[in-house]
């Protein structure tokens, strides 16, 4: 197998829904001197060899150097245009986790975001228990991702490899997901099932339970049609499931963006909701009513994506359990990823 059909396969095996959806999480394999990284807006379920950005690894580390603006959507454009640079085939544009890819000197790169592990980057006590159940990972507290996520994990990491010796093969993300590097594909598998194995032991020493019951549901006619009156297009499109816990804050990026960080559970009418579109500024992607969660969207994917993270964030949340219960976003953190064109440009190209 060629270093790119290796790669595929990798990503075919770790883009099943228990450890991504929609479009996130990436992947990437390298050589001395090209990065091929999956382009931004893609799935890694479907990703196959010519898909791949191919990028110059010296234009990548010119970035590590470079002077940027403090505001940070200058810096995240000027970013964007250098890493647009960098590409060398006509593949699209790169994930914008790429730069932090090519910090890694291991060839094969695998980042995720499962439920079973966002238990852990979220919960109030995920640092203490990821020292404990696993010394050898890198744990990095919340970072803005993008470009000040990419900076800060590089020193972290230089400065891990001053102290072990090697660069971590396990990075775990706060309120975000986990980065799993090596230098052959087994160790990479052999590496996911010792985290999960581990994890999913806890749960169970902890007695909390790793699934959640949803029932499909055809939802309410008359909710679908007002929800549409009220929202327009925002709402042309529904999905539908019995209710579960939806998560009433932010808890990761992803989540963010696909499902928004508030759910609505207001009355069904323009008052209410006219008042959460002003408070938010955006209109609800899921609505708790009657005996339902709705995922709304302009799209159907795009409200199946609303309900799927919405159940995502609701796992998770359960799970937090384990460790001390669930740790929200801060504001500040929530309005980075409310601002960000990339990830817009994401949810609209996956959606
Ligand atoms: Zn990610």
């Amino acid at each position: 197998m060629t270093d790119l059909e290796i790669i595929v396969a990798l990503s075919h095996e770790f883009g099943s829904e228990d450890y991504v959806k929609g479009g996130g999480g990436n992947t990437s394999v390298k050589n001395e001197e090209t990065l091929w990284v999956k382009p931004s807006g893609t799935t890694l379920g479907g990703l196959t060899v010519d898909t791949f950005v191919a990028m110059n690894r010296d234009k990548i580390n010119e970035l590590y150097n470079v002077e940027t603006p403090a505001v940070a959507a200058e810096r995240e454009e000027l970013v964007k245009n250098l890493m647009a640079d960098a590409v060398e085939n006509d593949a699209g544009r790169p994930s914008v986790e790429a730069p932090l890819h090519n910090v890694f000197e291991a060839k094969y790169v695998v980042h995720t975001h499962p439920a079973l592990v966002n238990g852990l980057t979220c919960a109030k006590g995920g640092e203490a228990a990821c020292r404990k159940l696993f010394p050898e990972a890198l744990w990095v507290e919340y970072i803005d991702p993008g470009y000040t996520l990419c900076m800060e994990v590089r020193k972290r990491i230089e400065q891990y490899k001053s102290d072990k010796g090697q660069e971590p093969a396990l990075l775990v993300l706060q309120n975000h997901g986990i980065f799993i590097s090596a230098d052959t594909p087994d160790e990479i598998r052999k590496l996911y099932t010792h985290f999960m194995d581990t994890l999913k032991a806890e749960y169970n020493a902890t007695g909390v339970s790793q699934t959640m019951e949803v029932a499909e549901a055809a939802g309410d006619k008359d909710v679908t049609e007002q929800l549409n009156t009220l929202l327009g297009d925002d709402a042309a499109f529904t999905a539908c499931s019995s209710l579960f816990n939806v998560a009433p804050g932010p808890i990761t990026p992803d989540h963010l963006v696909y499902s928004k960080a508030f759910p609505y559970n207001g009355n069904l009418d323009a008052p209410g909701v006219e008042a959460y579109k002003t408070e938010r500024g955006y209109a609800p992607k899921v609505v708790i009513a009657g005996e339902c969660v709705y995922g709304l969207g302009n799209s159907q994917k795009n409200a199946d994506l609303a309900l799927e993270l919405a159940q995502d964030g609701a796992l998770v949340m359960q799970l937090t359990e384990a460790f001390g219960g669930i740790n929200y976003m801060t504001d500040a953190q929530r309005e980075f990823i409310e601002n960000w064109e990339v990830e817009s440009y994401r949810s609209k190209q996956v959606g």
